[in-house]
């Protein structure tokens, strides 16, 4: 068996893994890399027999619109990840054109590739022409999928993961397998407690309430924005909740058997106001106690609004919930207490703070992980220190590969 990583090997952001196995070519994932400017991995093959998409983040599905290109091939996802890549993708076309870059495709790629989906459900297996692929569960989000190729060995493709339960989605289910090849992103990097985390989170929301003041939660759209959601339930908070987090709720509770405990998540959103166009967020801003809006690293997205109202009145707070990546508006303000808004840069003077609502496993349920599928050979990818993980497993236990980006190596 022959893999070539066309990107993600060693950095988190436009993966794609080509897997060549007895005369056919598989790829798994192929994102892209939404920084500004946007980078891409290399093209995918011309050859390809089928393609299969773990979840719908556009690290992993952004370029997927191209492959509408390449004659006869299939897509592979869940019917969750199928819809929320859909919103995705249109939505990284709008961003590019308003940012001024040549998309690397058009509306037209995006609108052909549904015809070329083919939605397996969660824990459901894809065969096509002696092809056969398992799909287990991911965790991450919902419709998150590890995919299991039966070829000339047993070959387990994690994407991303999370194995401990979440509000919104269960844990990763693994699966033995002869090769796993899994994502590294917090190798050498452990998560606080998240019940801990949720506590702390709590508090400052009740104490920025108490002293009359507004709380921001800036949150991706696609999982974080839901979690956080839950997270705030049944507290007695007035919470508002503007940007594209209200189309992905919408597909979500269309799917109940891909979270974690459905009727919660129903019942969570039934006590949130939703804020439906532009002209509503002055009225969001005077009613509630809290927003939480995309997007999630202060770079665009109506959270810029509200902060530009709020970021003078030090009674309010600014809760932060996910990574920060070098060169974001939100690595800014925690690194130098700045960020900047319509190129204007300001010097917040509301409470910033950071937690970790991270959906994805620390290094300690990574090297778990390994061990449960008893893999002998393990090929890291996604992570920028994947060393650390080697470092962390003992040399008989299992072979560890970490390929550069567009070598081919065989397994
Ligand atoms: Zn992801």
């Amino acid at each position: 068996m022959e893999f070539q990583f066309l990107g993600g090997a060693s950095e988190i952001g436009s993966l794609g893994l080509v897997i060549r196995d007895q005369g056919r070519t598989l790829l798994f994932d192929y994102g892209m890399t939404p920084t500004d400017p946007p980078t891409y991995p290399r093209p995918a093959p011309t050859n390809l027999d089928v393609a299969f998409l773990s979840h719908a983040h556009l690290d992993h599905s952004g370029m997927t619109p191209l492959l509408s290109r390449v004659p006869r091939t299939e897509l592979v996802a869940t019917p969750v990840t199928i819809a929320v890549a859909d919103l995705l993708t249109r939505d990284a076309l709008k961003i590019a054109r308003l940012e001024g870059y040549l998309p690397p495709y058009d509306p037209n790629d995006i609108r052909n590739l549904h015809s070329r989906f083919t939605a397996v459900d969660r824990k459901g297996t894809f065969r096509w022409r002696g092809i056969e692929v398992e799909l287990t569960p991911a965790g991450h989000i919902p419709g998150a999928s590890m995919f299991r190729y039966r070829g000339e060995k047993d070959v387990l493709f994690t994407g991303d993961l999370q194995t401990i339960p979440t509000h919104l989605v269960g844990p990763a289910l693994p699966v033995e397998c002869d090769v796993l090849v899994m994502e590294s992103t917090y190798a050498g990097r452990e998560h606080p407690d998240r019940k801990e985390v949720e506590r702390t989170f709590r508090l400052k929301v009740e104490e920025t309430i108490e002293r009359g003041g507004k709380v921001i939660v800036p949150a991706f759209a696609v999982g974080r924005a839901q979690e956080v959601l839950m997270t705030l339930a049944h507290q007695g908070y007035v919470v508002w909740l503007d940007g594209m987090a209200r189309s992905v709720n919408e597909i979500y509770r269309g799917a109940p058997e891909y979270l974690a405990d459905s009727k919660r998540f129903r019942r969570a959103l039934d006590g949130v106001h939703a804020v439906e166009n532009s002209g509503e967020r002055r009225h969001a801003l005077r009613e509630a106690d809290v927003i939480v809006t995309t997007g999630g690293m202060l770079d665009g997205g109506p959270v810029l609004y509200y902060l530009g109202e709020l970021y003078k009145d030090a009674n309010s707070s600014l809760l932060l919930t996910g990574y920060q990546v070098e060169g974001s508006n939100g690595r800014q303000l925690l690194d130098e207490g700045t960020m900047t808004i319509d190129e204007v840069r300001i010097r917040p003077e509301c409470e910033v703070l950071k937690f970790d609502f991270s959906a994805h496993a620390g290094h300690s349920e990574l090297v778990k992980l390994v061990r449960t599928t008893k893999a002998k050979k393990l090929v890291l990818m996604h992570g920028d220190h994947r060393e650390l993980l080697a470092d962390a497993l003992e040399p008989e236990e299992c072979e560890v590969v970490m390929p550069p980006n567009g070598q081919r190596f065989t397994v």
